[in-house]
């Protein structure tokens, strides 16, 4: 052992406080500061912390049984499946523990889609640049990103990266070993850029005449965050393969691949397997999440919230041009693009009890939970205007030093 070598193996820049306690929006500070917390986790804690319902439900859970393995049915996994069938255009459901390992099966599912019609060669998946898709040696290889992969070793092969957004270099990329095209329909981490309909459409049509799945990675922008429970409802575009994880259990970890029966054909028993996924205790946190979720009008509600908070923020990028280029997103997942650091703007803005997560393409992720109120966003608001104006204050005297 290695004195001066952190307990916690050192793989993240962590904020100097952490969090005792949530209630709703709200977190309660190390510091003894309550904090409005639109991060939500990195977009997992969509109904805020201590949701009632979600406790008295895992609780219930709980004091029942925690987990028994896959060898046995799982009732409230049987369930959740069933809920997300009867609300999606998926036919059948498999569950693991992460986005990354959701992510893992809709990969295995594409590929042994053309090996079970007797084309194993087509095993190629493209994907976009700027993409994220988890932290696995494949979901990696599937993202792409240079920063991620180096010094890891061999990358994961099959995987044929395009630029983002150009149909033309998509259609070129298509060859005899192409098995499927892997989107988010909205860029969480690599900066909250929004696909245009039409190129989605345009994917769709490609997988249709060419034969391939399409799979959207619906990881962050599933479960409401759009504003609808899955971003593709916006879209008018349906995809084959659909992988869900941050919201469904509201923190407890759980992911999700969905499928269509046609795209999942060769997934019989003994292809795939996960020893926790799917567990009585992750499959009641998905359950209670979505009884909240599926009643009637909850996403009137949202989309309210969601266009009032964009509005705010193109006001905001008006009023404080100097740090802001930009305001973006779809619902909930909403970003400020800018024009200093976005890790500077997320410090002050943490200081002024605002806390938001930055993203790639120097962006500010402002990710409010779909309980805020707009009381919460003028709170935000407030927070941000006055983080800029410390900012500002900084500003000139940096330049100096
Ligand atoms: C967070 C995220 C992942 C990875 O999820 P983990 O639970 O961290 O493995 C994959 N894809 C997208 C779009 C994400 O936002």
């Amino acid at each position: 052992m290695t004195a001066a070598f952190p307990a916690v193996m050192p793989t993240y820049a962590r904020a100097e406080i952490g969090f005792e306690r949530g209630e709703g929006p709200y977190l309660w500070g190390t510091d003894g500061r309550r904090y409005l917390d639109f991060t939500c986790g990195i977009a997992v804690t969509a109904l805020g912390h201590a949701h009632p319902h979600l406790i008295k439900e895992v609780t219930a859970q709980m004091n029942k049984v925690w987990h028994t393995s896959n060898v046995f049915p799982i009732a409230q996994q049987e369930k959740l499946a069933e809920r997300l069938v009867a609300a999606t255009f998926a036919d059948t459901v498999f569950f693991g523990n992460s986005g990354a390992e959701a992510n893992e099966c809709g990969i295995k599912v594409v590929r042994k889609f053309h090996a079970h019609h007797g084309h194993p060669e087509r095993y190629r998946i493209i994907t976009f640049e700027g993409a994220f898709h988890g932290r696995t040696l494949a979901t990696l290889a599937a993202g792409g990103q240079k920063k991620y992969l180096e010094g890891f070793g061999p990358v994961v092969p099959g995987f044929d990266q395009v630029a983002f957004g150009d149909l033309k270099l998509v259609e070129a990329a298509i060859g005899p070993e192409t098995a499927g095209i892997l989107i988010e329909p909205v860029q969480g981490e690599g900066g909250v850029r929004v696909v245009p309909n039409d190129f989605l459409q345009g994917l769709r049509d490609l997988c249709d005449q060419h034969g391939l799945l399409l799979f959207f990675d619906e990881i962050q922008t599933g479960m409401g965050r759009s504003g609808k429970l899955f971003a593709y409802e916006w879209t008018g575009v349906t995809p084959d393969v659909m992988t869900v994880a941050k919201a469904l259990g509201n923190g407890f970890p759980v992911g999700a691949c969905l499928a269509t029966a046609k795209a999942a054909v060769g997934m019989v028993a003994g292809t795939h397997g996960s020893t926790y996924g799917g567990n009585p205790l992750a499959t009641a946190a998905g359950n209670a999440v979505l009884d909240v979720m599926l009643a009637p009008d909850f996403f009137d509600g949202v989309e309210k919230l969601a266009s009032h908070m964009k509005q705010q923020l193109h006001g905001l990028v008006q009023r404080h041009p100097d740090i802001f280029e930009d305001a973006r997103g779809l619902g909930l997942l909403l970003g400020l693009k800018c024009k200093v650091p976005n890790t500077d703007v997320v410090k002050a803005l943490r200081k002024e009890g605002l806390l938001t997560v930055a993203a790639g393409d120097n962006v500010v992720r402002v990710l409010a939970p779909l309980i805020a109120e707009a009381k919460h966003v003028s709170e935000a608001i407030d927070a941000i205007d006055k983080g800029c104006a410390a900012l500002r204050a900084e500003l000139p005297a940096r330049k100096a030093g």
